[in-house]
């Protein structure tokens, strides 16, 4: 069993409706997301994660799924299973932690603490969305065009650098991602993504669920992903489209649109200039990834939780 097979399990057991990036509570003029997502030591950091970073980021990635969903995130909750309470560690991870919440003026309102012989930090967040307006994953439709919100394959290579020891300037993207809170709400303000997703387990994974959310085919191209790549020079061209495709944690937005390309550009360029135009949405189901006119073969499709 996957990750994906035991979600799929609790869908059918509990609820139909969850597997999003958050699950929506519906209010009157807003309505509520919530997300939670947990990193333990070994699966998640080791000890080349220093704990401002872990503070940062385990906010960062639960803010990201609010955003995906074109959300405001509000309120976190904070759960944390240590294995002693050593004041250095803590006074680090919180200031990670009170950083990115500054950042996106965002309300600790709660949590648990417990000793563990295994570190691990958990979130549970809470952000809105005006009433009916969540993107989901499941809205791309025939024709749509593909975009992703900048570079994807940093973390991954950074945490190669990181886990070999090696200083890199790639090791921010693994340590700090950014979420991409003013690029989902412009993109919901103006009504223009149809579905969207944020990228944790690599474009491959990711945008594969959200072509089977929705229903259809996604094809790629990748030229349009790999041009003026940061690490190109840096490692093969081989590389780069491995890393890309399947590298996971760079926390960019993927989405849909019906818009013609100028109008996207127009409007979102000013938020993130590394927007760009990478597929299509067509009939029939599953990714394909071209390289010119030709397909090209995943061998390893990225991140899986259990592995299998
Ligand atoms: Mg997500």
């Amino acid at each position: 069993m996957n990750e994906d097979q035991l979600i799929a399990l609790l869908k059918t057991r509990f609820n139909n409706s969850i597997g999003d990036d958050c699950f929506i509570i519906e209010q009157d003029d807003y309505d509520y997301l919530v997300t939670s997502d947990l990193m333990t030591e070994s699966v998640h950091f080791g000890s080349w994660m220093d704990p401002y970073s872990l503070g940062w980021k385990i906010a960062a990635v639960n803010i990201s799924d609010i955003a995906a969903m074109g959300g405001k995130p509000l309120f976190l909750f904070l759960d944390l299973a240590l294995r002693r309470l050593d004041e250095h560690w803590i006074n680090l991870f919180l200031s990670g932690f009170f950083d990115i919440c500054s950042k996106f003026n965002l309300k600790l309102c709660g949590g648990d603490t417990t000793k563990s012989e295994v570190t691990t930090v958990a979130i549970t967040a809470i952000g809105k969305v005006p009433h009916k307006k969540a993107i989901l994953r499941s809205g791309a439709d025939i024709g749509d065009s593909v975009y992703i919100s900048g570079f994807t394959g940093l973390a991954s290579y950074g945490l190669e650098m990181l886990q070999s020891g090696r200083s890199s300037e790639f090791a921010k993207f693994q340590l700090i991602p950014e979420p991409e809170v003013n690029l989902a709400l412009k993109l919901q303000e103006l009504g223009l993504a149809t579905a969207m997703i944020d990228l944790s387990d690599g474009i491959y994974q990711d945008c594969l669920r959200l072509a089977k959310s929705s229903g259809y085919k996604i094809t790629l191209q990748a030229e349009n992903i790999l041009k003026d790549h940061p690490l190109a020079g840096i490692v093969s061209d081989d590389k780069i489209i491995t890393y890309a495709l399947t590298g996971g944690e760079d926390y960019r937005l993927l989405f849909t649109s019906k818009e013609n390309e100028e109008k996207m550009y127009a409007e979102l360029k000013k938020i993130n200039p590394n927007i760009r135009l990478i597929g299509k949405v067509t009939k029939g189901d599953g990714l394909t990834v071209l390289s010119g006119q030709t397909p090209i073969t995943i061998n390893s499709p990225g991140f899986t939780h259990f592995g299998s």
